[in-house]
């Protein structure tokens, strides 16, 4: 979808959408294709404060530079626009873990990294320390919900068509805090 698109879809989700700098034009599309897009993905940033962990996932750092994702859901639940297009959030992921996201079938185990995610997973992340200890306010997982419904509205999708960090790529520990089928069940509820 356009970024217009997407804009107007959160805000449709009755979210706070703050928006950050030139986000629409903010890519990583000169290093690598944008779409065709088959879902989205949730992260946690590791971070702290929300103004750092905004300016962290625009920037990016010098080992991986910005757009580190999308939107950026802070725990007040706003949702901060930081980027469109191909964003650095996702990685090499397993491409069996792809195709069960377009068919919208249970996910298998993910075992490989053989398949390039920024390509088509919107990115959202999310301001929390990741050490099983920061809280997850309600307002900000209510955005996640949200904002996740608001992207599978937009393309006809279903709850399967979100996956955390962890579920696309070995090694990797995102979102932790909360279960994803936890939150597929909400978006699912939202969507009816
Ligand atoms: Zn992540």
């Amino acid at each position: 979808m356009s970024a217009s698109s997407f804009l107007d879809a959160l805000r449709s989700e009755g979210l706070t959408v703050v928006q950050v700098g030139d986000w629409r034009h903010h890519n990583r599309n000169g290093k690598g294709p944008w779409g065709p897009v088959h879902g989205v993905m949730i992260h946690h940033t590791a971070t702290s404060g929300g103004k750092r962990t905004v300016e962290l996932c625009r920037n990016g750092h010098p080992d991986l530079p910005g757009p580190l994702c999308h939107g950026v859901i802070t725990k007040d639940g706003h949702v901060h626009l930081v980027g469109y297009g191909r964003a650095n959030h996702a990685g090499l992921g397993d491409d069996d873990v792809l195709r069960a996201v377009i068919a919208e079938r249970t996910l298998p185990h993910d075992n490989e990294a053989n398949t390039d995610g920024n390509r088509c997973f919107y990115g959202f992340e999310c301001e929390n320390l990741g050490d099983g200890e920061d809280p997850w306010p309600a307002v900000q997982l209510e955005a996640v919900e949200k904002a996740a419904a608001a992207v599978c509205r937009h393309h006809g999708w279903t709850e399967r068509s979100v996956i955390g960090h962890k579920e696309w790529q070995p090694g990797k520990v995102d979102p932790r805090g909360f279960t994803m089928a936890s939150m597929r069940a909400r978006v699912h509820d939202r969507l009816k």
